[in-house]
Order: structure tokens, then sequence, then C-alpha cells
């Protein structure tokens, strides 16, 4: 029981998820004098885990590990608390000012009047048969925390966004051979990126093409192919990266009843609000910024969302429907909560 009263903690703002959107929240929080926790594993999300950004305004290159270190820094400097771990569930006090009371993977009770989802989105697998048992053994979705793993070796690289793209040069920096298969002959990625990988000598590009199983006895060996090859069915290659997108994890916007929509990204209004009381999203995992899912449209997202849980939480009057309601066309899904 001690230890339970010792592990819980009190907040106007619980930003659960710690990238761009969440910690640009918070500094912007903190400025407003609202105390507030950033919850999340990774600090700094996916921008930790990409290996150079170039079009975030102020710098012109500045690896996603660097940058993310920075964002994180600027948040605490300002006052946010840090707290490197995973919410698993939620539930709203029924008497008193109704605050939102999130329970961790640790059992830690965390107590805020407003929660703000920056959670971002989930890694999207092919599907094929391989995938799963291969994954973490050849099997990679984070280029940059395995492509030192590949040195001198063949790999391959599915996708044809920026991640892909981006994680294709970075790759070869490591592999001996780099195939980049991608469904269609043309890309979704910035062509600038495009332009950097076709200009590398250990790189080939096998397009209109799709990899329909990982090959291997123990380890990876291969991958199989939709359509042959300069007459083959299959690479030689001892590492697969998969960069197809990414897709938000329904379950705390269920928990907290917010709505979403058919890919489950949570729907929210102008102002960052979601159709749950005294809950914003913002970032990656939201249907706002047309969809583009940028570090600038991440941290406007959380600073336009810090903005409006300063001025809700200070107006004693104020409704939640004030402001535009949140569509309620797309029905809540089933609660989680614990
Ligand atoms: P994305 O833009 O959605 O691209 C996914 C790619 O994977 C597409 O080329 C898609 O093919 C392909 N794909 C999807 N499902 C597939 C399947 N089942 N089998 C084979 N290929 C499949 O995803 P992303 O590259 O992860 O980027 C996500 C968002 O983050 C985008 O808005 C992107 O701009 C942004 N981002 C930006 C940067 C940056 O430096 N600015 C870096 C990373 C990400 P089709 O093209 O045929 O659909």
């Amino acid at each position: 029981m001690a230890d339970a009263k010792k592990k819980e903690s009190k907040y106007d703002l619980a930003i659960i998820g710690a990238g761009p959107a969440g910690l640009a929240a918070s500094v912007y929080a903190s400025r407003y004098k609202l105390s507030n926790a950033v919850i999340g594993p990774e600090l700094g999300g996916y921008v930790s885990t990409t290996h150079l950004v170039e079009d975030y305004l102020g710098f012109e290159t500045i690896t996603g590990m660097d940058l993310a270190e920075k964002f994180s820094e600027h948040a605490k400097k300002f006052g946010a608390e840090l707290i490197q771990e995973q919410v698993s569930a939620a539930e709203r006090q029924a008497n008193g000012r109704g605050d939102w009371v999130l329970t961790t993977w640790t059992d830690r009770k965390i107590r805020a009047r407003a929660v703000l989802l920056a959670t971002g989105t989930k890694h999207n697998k092919i599907g094929v048969p391989g995938e799963d048992k291969f994954e973490g053994r050849g099997v990679s979705y984070c280029v940059t925390c395995d492509a030192a793993f590949f040195k001198e070796k063949p790999v391959v690289i599915v996708g044809g966004g920026d991640s892909a793209l981006k994680g294709a040069l970075h790759l070869t920096e490591f592999a001996s051979h780099l195939y980049v298969v991608h469904r269609r002959k043309d890309f979704r990625a910035e062509p600038t990126w495009v332009d950097r990988v076709k200009a590398k000598k250990n790189v080939t590009f096998i397009l209109e093409n799709e990899v329909t199983e990982v090959l291997g006895d123990g380890k990876v060996d291969g991958v199989k192919l939709k359509q042959p090859f300069k007459g083959k069915d299959s690479l030689n290659v001892d590492g697969v990266f998969i960069e197809i997108g990414s897709t938000p994890d329904p379950t705390l916007a269920n928990a907290f009843k917010a709505n979403i929509d058919d890919g489950n990204f949570v729907l929210v209004n102008d102002c960052q609000r979601t159709s749950a009381e005294r809950v914003w999203a913002a970032g990656d995992n939201t249907t706002n910024s047309a969809m583009f899912r940028q570090i600038g449209t991440a941290s406007a997202e959380g600073s336009v969302a810090a903005g409006d849980i300063y001025e809700h939480l200070n107006d004693p009057k104020a409704k939640w429907a004030d402001k535009g309601a949140v569509s309620e066309s797309t029905p809540v899904q089933t609660v989680v909560t614990d």
C-alpha cells in the first residue's frame, strides 16, 4: 500500500508519447505553468530511430538521435517530468474534478486534469511467411538500430516512401549490396532521397515487384520475389528491412473512449480535442495536418493542443463541446481499460 502511494503522482497535464508532438506540447505547457509529465518508453519517438533529418527548420542536417535528445532536453529543462514507461490503462474519476488516472506497466498511478495522446504509430508488417519467425534475427523494422549488423552483407529494403528511401541511403554505408524492392515504379518519398540512393554504386532497384516470403533456416538467407528478377525468383540476402508505413495502435484511444477513424487515427478538431472530455491528441496518430506526418506538423499539433489545454483548464465555464465538437461519424470501438 505504502509503495503504491509513493508511486502516485499528480499533474495538470499527462502527455502520453515522447515524440515531437508530446515534447513540443510539454514545452508550451511548462511555459503556461501547467505541471506536466511526458510518459513514453522511447524519448524522441520515431525521430530517435531516424538516420538523418534534413527537413526540420533550423537544422540543415542532424541525426535523428541528436534531434531527439535536443527535444527531450528542451522539454526537461523547461519543467517536464520524463517518465520512461508505457501507459496500460486509463480511467476517469467519477467524482471530484473528473481527473484522469493512468496506470503504467509498473503499476505507477498518474493523475491528471488533462491528457494528451501523442502516441504516434507502429510499423506495418508485409505479412508474408518468415517475417514474424525472423523478426529480430534478420528481419528489422529499424534501419538506424540494425544497419551496422549487416556490414559487408547483402540486404534488401522493402518500401517506396520517405522511411524506406532514407533507410536505404543509410544502409548503403554498411551493406555490400542493397536491393530496394518497391511494388510500384513511382515513389512516395521526396525525390531528393530517391536521387541520392540512385547515385550509390551498391544499390539495385527492383520495382513493380514484391517480397512474398523471407527464406532461411535458423537465419535469413534470402527472400522470394513475386515476379522473377533477372531470371531468378529469389534474392540472396542476410537482412530484410521493412519500411512500408505505420498505423496507430488503437488501444489507448479506445481506453479513453476517443473516437477513431477506420485507419485507427484519432479524430480531432482544429484545437486537437478528441471526442473524450479533457483528452487531446497530437502528432502522427491524428487526422489533422492533412495526414502529412512530419516532425514539423507533429510539433505544431502538440503546440496547438497545449495552448488549448491551457485555455480550457483556466476557464471554469468552459464546456468540452465549445470550439466545435469532434465528428461523431465513426462509432467508438470497444473500451479497453485493463
Ligand atoms: P508511407 O509514406 O506510407 O510509404 C509506405 C511505402 O510502403 C509506400 O511506398 C507503399 O507503396 C509501400 N507499401 C505499403 N504497404 C505495402 C505492402 N504491403 N507491401 C509492399 N509495399 C507496401 O510510409 P513512410 O515512408 O513510413 O512515411 C510515413 C509518413 O512519415 C509519411 O508522411 C512520410 O512523409 C513521413 N516521413 C517523413 C520523413 C522525412 O524525412 N520527411 C521520413 C520518414 C517518414 P505505395 O507507394 O504503392 O503505396
